[in-house]
């Protein structure tokens, strides 16, 4: 091999930054998640150079960030789904007398997790891993009372917690509200899937304010730290719990040693520090300001894409509950006109020159500012004009 055949790292790099895309979905974790400040980056410098115990600073930053916000205790995870998995694992511990038996997870597997039946989400299988079954309660459209009452006294000793995911304002499911009354009227815990809730600020601590027993967040949206973080926010004895069987601890038997449901979902010291860093950073935005900034992007976006075809027409709307959240962020809502499909025109987006990520409900295509920078605009522009009025064959487009 010649020199000039070696694979060297710079070229690798180079390779690396030329896969960019443009992210007009958002906090996406396919698409790298978000970017992080420097003062997150420089918290990994920060901790890099020097070993510690890991437990130790775990327990740290969960009760430095507990402080901080004001709620009994937190835990930085891998992520949101880490922290289902994680919450659901300590609770069978808890059950258990607080002994990591060599059959938890059996124990595990006899028990529910119960969940409405609308909150049928893409993260839901994720209670499985930890052991517990999933059992649903209520219709497609709409979830009683009774409903939830019922599957509870139909499953006497087995409800282990009920998973509630932030889908607010997901029509015919039963509010936060009543599904923590209710639960608590029978002594079962409840865990809050707030993963992409965020912003606005305030329900960082809202859900845990409202007596949730576990709130999950990822770090790697808003929040504003590495893709793989998340924060765990919940009841000390419960957080207690998460600490022991989680990644970062180990227990010595007579036969060796023994690790716990928690390694494979491990933070490095980075991690743990940079998530401190970036929740630091979240608190500080000015939301107002962070907002205008987004719905003047939008409106930018949405007048320049009226501006490409006088057929097409683009505005800045609202999201729905059923959008990529978190749904306070307006969206630039683009209509087409008869025989143009919104999916075809998104799909052909992606093959640009700079693919560029948008997605489509109902027929019609949409932008999320959210992970957009000022260049973006021109080549969302360009890209959109190519995408309508050329073939694919013609230059800017990659087949
Ligand atoms: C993003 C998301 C998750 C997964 O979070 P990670 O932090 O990526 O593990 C779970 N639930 C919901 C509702 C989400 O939006």
């Amino acid at each position: 091999m010649n020199d000039q055949e070696e694979p060297i790292l710079a070229d690798f790099l180079k390779l690396v930054r030329s896969m960019r895309v443009i992210n007009g979905i958002g906090t996406m974790t396919f698409l790298g998640g978000n970017r992080v400040s420097d003062e997150v980056i420089e918290s990994m410098k920060y901790v890099n150079d020097i070993f510690l115990n890991m437990q130790d600073l775990s327990r740290t930053a969960g009760e430095y960030i507990a402080r901080r916000i004001g709620v009994d205790a937190a835990c930085i995870t891998a992520g949101a789904a880490s922290g289902t998995v994680l919450g659901i694992a300590a609770l069978i511990y808890l059950r258990g007398g607080g002994k990591y038996t060599r059959d938890i997870l059996e124990q595990g597997r006899k028990m529910l997790i119960a969940v409405q039946k609308p909150h049928r989400t893409e993260f839901r299988d994720l209670i499985y891993i930890a052991g517990p079954e999933l059992r649903e309660f209520g219709d497609t459209d709409i979830v009683t009372e009774e409903s939830m009452r019922k599957v509870i006294e139909d499953n006497p000793g087995r409800i282990l917690a009920i998973m509630h995911y932030a889908f607010e304002p997901m029509p015919g499911t039963l509010p936060l509200e009543s599904v923590l009354r209710i639960a608590h009227s029978y002594g079962i815990p409840v865990i809050v899937d707030a993963a992409a809730e965020l912003p606005p600020k305030e329900s960082l601590t809202r859900y845990y304010k409202m007596g949730s027993d576990i709130v999950l967040f990822s770090g790697g949206k808003m929040l504003g730290g590495l893709s793989n973080s998340g924060l765990m926010i919940g009841r000390k004895e419960i957080i207690d719990a998460v600490h022991e069987i989680g990644p970062l601890n180990e227990e010595n038997t007579d036969e060796g040693t023994r690790i716990f449901i928690g390694r494979p979902m491990k933070v490095s010291k980075e991690t743990i520090v940079s998530t401190v860093a970036a929740i630091e950073n979240f608190l500080r935005i000015d939301e107002d300001a962070w907002l205008s900034r987004i719905i003047k992007m939008a409106d930018t976006i949405a007048e320049m894409i009226s501006g490409i075809d006088p057929d097409i027409s683009a505005r800045v709307v609202m999201p729905q509950w059923n959008h990529p959240r978190p749904v306070n962020i307006p969206r630039v809502q683009v209509s087409f006109p008869q025989g143009i499909v919104a999916k075809e025109v998104s799909f052909r987006l992606r093959k640009f020159r700079i693919p560029i990520y948008t997605y489509c409900m109902e027929d019609k295509l949409y932008i999320n500012p959210q992970c957009l920078e000022d260049d973006d605009i021109p080549l969302i522009i360009e890209g959109l004009s190519h995408a309508l009025h050329s073939e694919k064959e013609e230059t800017g487009w990659r087949n």
